[in-house]
């Protein structure tokens, strides 16, 4: 089949094949035996990518299979289907261990939709697991600043928690194309923060317009989660950007928490491309 990826090297087109992806120019691409690829240059491929953890990896898809952001995948999901057509190309930037991109290509099938979807993240151990969660959508090790994809290539952009490469994600969807962008909401995991931080601050709510892009709406998503043990709490702070910046004594009277009441919530910025 024809992918939605293009050549890192050439720029061209990809075949998929059993085994590898192919150019017309020969350059070709193994893919592993768990179903994803690698589409980094050569010269942009690093030893030890950030996050590429496999027990943080698995601690996660753990999480999320548990259903704890589950209003966020609803809402994604009814997004998607209400802004494609019927053959839609959609990618997911940062897709992780795709949660979100196996929902959303479920949810387009559900709708009989006929959609090819791609997840890229700059992790290959937490693309191991997305790609056994979805065999059906394309998954690949690639840099958000360099996607291989070629111009105007898909109709719907997804970034949920990921950086923002806001002009390499102009360049890859087409005109009129949609662009969801996740963040977290002002009081998002505000009960995990008050054990962590002496004086913990709400998250910054921003409308910020980006060039090429007119925004249509911001959704908020909220919700709470009931977390039962130490495990879940500390697989919830792992997917936290506090858990890298926690001072000692906040991840230590965490650590002596076995329940915890927290509130989720997700503003989902709707944009459409020029
Ligand atoms: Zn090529």
């Amino acid at each position: 089949m024809t992918s939605l990826f293009c050549c890192p090297l050439c720029g061209a087109a990809l075949e998929r094949a059993e085994r590898t992806y192919v150019c017309p120019g020969r350059h070709s691409f193994d893919i592993a035996k768990e179903g994803y690829t690698y589409l980094l240059p050569v010269n942009r491929k690093h030893s030890a990518a950030p996050g590429d953890d496999p027990g943080m990896a698995a601690a996660r898809r753990d999480f999320l299979s548990k259903g704890f952001y589950r209003p966020l995948l609803d809402a994604l999901c009814a997004l998607a289907v209400s802004h494609t057509g019927p053959q839609p190309d959609v990618l997911d930037v940062g897709c992780g261990e795709g949660y979100y991109t196996a929902g959303i290509y479920r949810a387009l099938c559900a709708a009989e939709k006929r959609p090819r979807i791609a997840g890229t993240d700059i992790s290959k151990s937490i693309l191991r697991l997305a790609a056994k969660r979805e065999r059906d959508v394309e998954f690949a090790v690639a840099s958000s600043y360099h996607l291989p994809l070629a111009d105007g290539a898909v109709d719907l952009l997804l970034d949920c928690f990921s950086p923002l490469a806001i002009e390499e994600f102009r360049r890859v969807l087409r005109p009129g194309g949609s662009f969801f962008y996740v963040v977290p909401s002002a009081m998002h995991l505000w009960e995990l923060k008050e054990i962590l931080y002496d004086t913990p601050y709400p998250n910054e709510e921003r409308e910020t317009p980006y060039e090429g892009f007119s925004y249509e709406c911001i959704l908020p998503v909220e919700g709470h989660v009931e977390l039962k043990s130490q495990e879940e709490i500390h697989a919830l702070f792992q997917m936290t950007p506090y858990y890298w910046k926690t001072p000692r004594a906040g991840a230590e009277r965490l650590a002596a928490v076995d329940c915890l009441s927290v509130r989720t919530g997700f503003r989902i910025h709707v944009f459409q491309a020029e």
